[in-house]
C-alpha cells in the first residue's frame, strides 16, 4: 500500500459490533468479562482501548514499524524513551533540539545520574567522537527546530550500530509523509501528535514507532506502568486527522517552496533556512531522505534586532503570533522570545538562534494571500 492509501486503510477497519466506517469513540475505562479473565483482549483502558488500538496500528504503518504506542503528549512519548535509560547511562543529542525535550533532559532526567552532551550533528563523525561504552541512546530531530538544518539519518544509524546504541529521531518537524527514519536504520521513531498528525490544532498527544519486539515490549511496559496514555477523544481526533496527512503535506510543502523563494528575494531578509534551497548546506541529505522539504520555514532580518522581530511578527493578519506548528492555519514565532527563551543568548546564537530570527509554519492556505500578508507585515518595518 501506498502512503496515501494507508493514512485512510491501514489498521482501520470498520467497527465489527456496528459498521460504522469511522472508529467509534471508546469511552470508557473498564470492559466487562463473563467469567474472571475471559476478557477479548480488553481489560482496562489505560492498558488497551480500541480506538487507541487502531491509531497505534495506523501510525505503525504510516512509520513502516511493527509497533506503536501512543501518549498524552509528545513529552511523554520522549519521557516513555527516556525511561529505557538507567544511572550512569550517557545519551548524545543533538544541540539544536526542542526546547521541551531539552528542558526534560537536562532538568528532570540529569538528576537521576544519566549524562547528556549536546552537539551539532550536521556531521554524523561528531558523534562517534562522543560515544562512550555507557551511551545507550543518540536522540536526533530532524530537520531541526527552529533553523532546519538537516541530519544524515543513515549516516547516524550507522554509527550507532556499530557500538549497539538506540537511535531516536523526533520526526514531528518531517511528519510520517516527509521521512520514514526506522527505512533509514532508526530504531524508534517519536512524534508529538499535536503538530502534523493531527494538524487542525486541536488536540495534544505523542507516540513512539519501532520494529525491534524486545524494544517494542519494553515501551509497551513503560506505557501501561507510567500511564501517560492517550485519551480515546484525542486518538478519534488523531485518526481524523491523519485521514487528509498527505494532501495537507503536499499543500504544506508547495506553499512552503513559495514562501521561501519569496523571502530569500526580499530585501530586508538577510538569511532563509529552508532545506530545499540548492545551496542550504545539507540539501543533497534532505533530497535524499525527504520525499519533500515541508512547511517550516525561519529567517533573519538584515536589521537584527529583537525590536524589528516583534514588529514584523504583530504585523501579520493571516499568520497568527502563536508556539506550536503543524496546522492547517499558519503562524508565525520569534523563537528567541518564544520556543527558546530559557536558552541563553550566547548559547542560541552559537545555533544560528538569532536576535531577529523568525519562524513560520506554513498552512494550507492559498499562497498568494500568504504572500500578500507577509508583504504588508515588511512594509510596517
Ligand atoms: C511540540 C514538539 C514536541 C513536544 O510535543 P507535545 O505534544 O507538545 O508534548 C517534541 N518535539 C518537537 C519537535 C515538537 O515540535
Amino acid at each position: 500500500m501506498k502512503f496515501a492509501t494507508k493514512t485512510l486503510h491501514a489498521g482501520v477497519e470498520p467497527d465489527p459490533s456496528t459498521g460504522a466506517i469511522m472508529t467509534p469513540i471508546y469511552q470508557t475505562s473498564t470492559y466487562v468479562q463473563s467469567s474472571p479473565g475471559s476478557h477479548k483482549g480488553y481489560e482496562y483502558a489505560r492498558t488497551q482501548n480500541p480506538t487507541r488500538t487502531v491509531l497505534q496500528n495506523n501510525l505503525a504503518a504510516l512509520e513502516n514499524g511493527t509497533a506503536c504506542f501512543c501518549f498524552s503528549s509528545g513529552m511523554a512519548a520522549t519521557d516513555a524513551v527516556a525511561h529505557l535509560l538507567k544511572p550512569g547511562d550517557e545519551v548524545i543529542a543533538t544541540n539544536d533540539l526542542y526546547g521541551g525535550t531539552y528542558r526534560l533532559f537536562t532538568r528532570v532526567y540529569a538528576d537521576y545520574g544519566i549524562k547528556f552532551q549536546f552537539t551539532g550533528m550536521e556531521d554524523p563523525m561528531a558523534i562517534g567522537r562522543l560515544i562512550t561504552p555507557k551511551t545507550k541512546l543518540v536522540w536526533i530531530e530532524t530537520p531541526t527546530n527552529p533553523t532546519l538544518k538537516i541530519i544524515d539519518i543513515r549516516k547516524v544509524a550507522e554509527i550507532t550500530a556499530q557500538h549497539a546504541v538506540y537511535l531516536a529521531v523526533d520526526n514531528t518537524f518531517a511528519s510520517p509523509y516527509l521521512q520514514n527514519p526506522l527505512d533509514l536504520g532508526a530504531d524508534m521513531v517519536v512524534h508529538s501528535g499535536t503538530k502534523y498528525i493531527g494538524g487542525h490544532s486541536d488536540l495534544v498527544m505523542g507516540a513512539i514507532i519501532c520494529k525491534d519486539p524486545a524494544l517494542a515490549e519494553r515501551l509497551a511496559f513503560y506505557q501501561n506502568s507510567c500511564g501517560a496514555v492517550s485519551g480515546p477523544q484525542d486518538c478519534f481526533l488523531a485518526l481524523r486527522g491523519i485521514k487528509t496527512l498527505a494532501l495537507r503535506m503536499q499543500r504544506h510543502s508547495e506553499n512552503g517552496r513559495k514562501i521561501a523563494q519569496f523571502l530569500r528575494t526580499h530585501p530586508l531578509v538577510a538569511h532563509v533556512n529552508w532545506p530545499g534551497f540548492h545551496d542550504h548546506i545539507n540539501h543533497h541529505v534532505a533530497a535524499s531522505q525527504m520525499r519533500d522539504f515541508g512547511g517550516m520555514i525561519s529567517f533573519v532580518l538584515k536589521e537584527d534586532t529583537l525590536e524589528k522581530a516583534f514588529t514584523l511578527c504583530s504585523s501579520t493578519q493571516l499568520f497568527s503570533l502563536a508556539e506550536s506548528l503543524g496546522g492547517v492555519e499558519s503562524l508565525i514565532g520569534h523563537p528567541a522570545s518564544m520556543t527558546h527563551a530559557s536558552i541563553p543568548r550566547d548559547e542560541r546564537l552559537k545555533t544560528g538562534v538569532q536576535d531577529s530570527l523568525i519562524r513560520l509554519s506554513i498552512g494550507i492556505e492559498d499562497a498568494e494571500d500568504l504572500l500578500e500578508d507577509l508583504d504588508n507585515a515588511f512594509n510596517q518595518l
